[in-house]
């Protein structure tokens, strides 16, 4: 790595760190001609995965384009860049596990929507509902439709709930 002070060719590793997810490695070297540190980051590359669409069209896949999605969901929600760039990563991480070259746009929308419904129930009816717009009606529709149609009181609740979560639980007084 050159350095970016001197330009010298020559470095030591001094420190070398994943990320959360594994997926990246953050490096702090150090110039052995002027001591100068710095620091790389050393990341996957996700080249060449295209998203599907239902129609056959193919669009190249962007980890930047799917945080961007995540945050729009998120906007003026509770949820820190930090909890949406690792979902993001994690998305990242599965799509490119488990396809090779190409990802069905539905997959790759399941596997957001499964992230958001982790992060904030707002946020991934936010999604859930341009999700219906652009994208095939499917399951997801159902789901939103449920959610949107519950009184307030059992929303709130359902936000709160893990997955198959099915009796209100009783705090007892001791
Ligand atoms: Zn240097």
């Amino acid at each position: 790595m050159r350095c970016p002070k001197c330009g010298g060719q020559d470095d030591k590793v001094i420190d070398s760190r994943a990320s959360k997810e594994g997926s990246v490695i953050r490096r702090r070297r150090e110039c052995l001609k002027c001591q100068h540190r710095f620091t790389t980051y050393e990341e996957i590359e996700h080249e060449e995965l295209f998203v599907v669409k239902r129609d056959g069209r193919r669009e190249l896949f962007s980890k930047e384009k799917l945080t961007a999605s995540l945050k729009r969901a998120c906007q003026k929600r509770p949820v820190s860049e930090q909890a949406i760039a690792d979902a993001a990563e994690r998305i990242t991480d599965e799509i490119t596990d488990g396809h090779e070259r190409e990802v069905p746009s539905k997959d790759l929308g399941e596997r957001v929507m499964r992230e958001l419904r982790g992060l904030d129930a707002v946020a991934y009816v936010r999604f859930a509902s341009i999700y219906r717009e652009f994208q095939e009606v499917g399951e997801f529709v159902e789901e939103v439709h449920r959610l949107a149609t519950l009184p307030p009181s059992d929303k709130r609740q359902m936000a709160l709930l893990p997955d198959g979560y099915d009796e209100p639980e009783t705090k007892e007084k001791p």
